[in-house]
Parts: structure tokens; C-alpha cells; sequence
């Protein structure tokens, strides 16, 4: 176990190594972007050692396998928790239980399946709206098209339950992610013209970090560089 503790705390030191460089790089401060580490299919005693290290953000992308790691307990002590895989409304309501802030919000019945869930449950969630910036409507994984998401965010934007956080993004796959992130960034300024607070920008993984941090990425969403190559699914 304590071997795991160094390994993990290994893979922290580099990325927070990356991060500060690229923040360096873009003049940008470093406290203005946040990691959030993936831990997803990794087991809840990584979740324990990362938080004993000072990860205070995980992010999960199974909403049953969270659960059980989440749920019962709840998350180690001062953690967030962010739920960032794909949401069938049916789910949604599970995942208002333990998430605080659900990052892949695409489409009107999650909106409101989020709402009705995350009122019931008398919590307030911050949400992401995530979008699709792949052109090729064939690689779609989820994410609203940018022109659908004003509509999107005024919905969050008018839900009791619901904080809108602002917005997330994939780089598509074998593409340019500077491109891509440029895009993610000129939505959000336009998404701030309505909505100030909605300044959250969560864009760029293992691979492809330091062009989010270029691109006014606020919150990167970083597994396999801390945690390592994940364990075959289940
Ligand atoms: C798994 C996942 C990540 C983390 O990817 P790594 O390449 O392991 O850093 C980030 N974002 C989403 C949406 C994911 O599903």
C-alpha cells in the first residue's frame, strides 16, 4: 500500500510539474486552474491515498461503480466529487446523490432530470455543459452542439436546484487539440455574456494538458498521467 502511495504521489508530482509549467508558459496563475484526478476504475483505496496526498477534486465517469465507491461513507474527507461520463436521464437522479458538480450535461432531460433530482435530494449541483467539438458527426461520444448551448444554459441557468458552472470538452480524437480548445474557449466568452459566473472551463486530460492551460482551462480532468494505465474494464 505505501508502495501505491509513492507511485501515486510520483504521478501527482509530475503533472503538478506540467501544470505549473504551462501555466508559466501562458502567464497565467497557477491557483486559477484546478486538477481534478479521474479515478475511474481505480479502487476506492486510491481514492483514500490520493486525498491524503491533497487531492481535494476526483472525477468518476460510471455512475454504478461511483456509487459504490462514493455513496456509502461518502467521499474521503474535503473531496469533491464530479461526475464526467455520459448520463442516461434514468441515471441521472443516482448521480445527484454523491456528485457535487456533474461536468457532461448535453442535452433538455438531463437538465431536468438533474433539477428534479438534485431538488429532492434539497442539494445544490454546479453543472457543466459539455460540448461536442468533434466536426465528424460519426465520432459523436456525447456533448451538445455549440450552437445548442445558450438554450442549454439558460435552462440550467433557471433551475432552483442547479449552479451553472460553465462548460466542458473532449479534444476530438487525432485532432489538433489547440485548434479544439481555441473553439471551447471562444464559447465560453460568449457564454459569459449572459452568464458571468459561468466561468468554468474544464478541457484537457493526460495528453493533452498544456494546451488546455494555453486555452483558459480552468479545471483539467487528469487520470492515467497520476493513476496510471487503467485497469481492464469490468
Ligand atoms: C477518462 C477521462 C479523462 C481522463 O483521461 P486520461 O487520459 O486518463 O487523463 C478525462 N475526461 C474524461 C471525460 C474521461 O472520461
Amino acid at each position: 500500500m505505501s508502495e501505491r502511495r509513492d507511485e501515486l504521489a510520483q504521478g501527482l508530482a509530475a503533472v503538478e510539474e506540467r501544470i505549473s509549467r504551462a501555466c508559466t508558459e501562458a502567464g497565467r496563475p497557477r491557483e486559477d486552474v484546478h486538477l481534478v484526478v479521474v479515478t475511474k476504475f481505480f479502487p476506492r483505496t486510491d481514492l483514500d491515498l490520493l486525498a491524503s496526498l491533497g487531492v481535494t477534486d476526483i472525477g468518476e465517469n460510471r455512475e454504478q461503480e461511483a456509487a459504490a465507491k462514493l455513496a456509502e461513507g461518502g467521499p474521503p474527507p474535503g473531496v469533491r466529487t464530479h461526475y464526467i461520463g455520459q448520463l442516461q436521464s434514468k441515471k441521472a437522479n443516482a448521480v445527484t446523490r454523491w456528485a457535487d458538480v456533474v461536468q457532461s450535461v448535453d442535452r433538455p432531460k438531463i437538465v431536468a432530470a438533474l433539477a428534479r433530482g438534485a431538488g429532492n435530494a434539497g442539494r445544490e449541483l454546479t453543472v457543466l455543459i459539455q460540448v461536442d467539438l468533434d466536426p465528424d458527426p460519426a465520432e459523436h461520444r456525447g456533448g451538445a452542439q455549440p450552437a445548442d448551448v445558450p438554450a442549454l444554459a439558460d435552462e440550467v441557468a433557471a433551475s432552483d436546484s442547479l449552479r451553472l458552472g460553465g462548460l466542458m470538452a473532449v479534444a476530438p480524437l487525432g485532432g489538433d487539440p489547440d485548434e479544439a480548445f481555441a473553439r471551447l474557449a471562444a464559447l465560453s466568452e460568449h457564454l459569459r455574456e449572459d452568464h458571468p459566473e459561468a466561468d468554468w472551463i474544464s478541457a484537457g486530460m493526460s495528453g493533452d494538458l498544456e494546451a488546455a492551460v494555453r486555452h483558459g482551462a480552468t479545471h483539467l480532468r487528469v487520470g492515467t498521467a497520476i493513476l496510471g494505465t487503467r485497469p481492464p474494464q469490468r
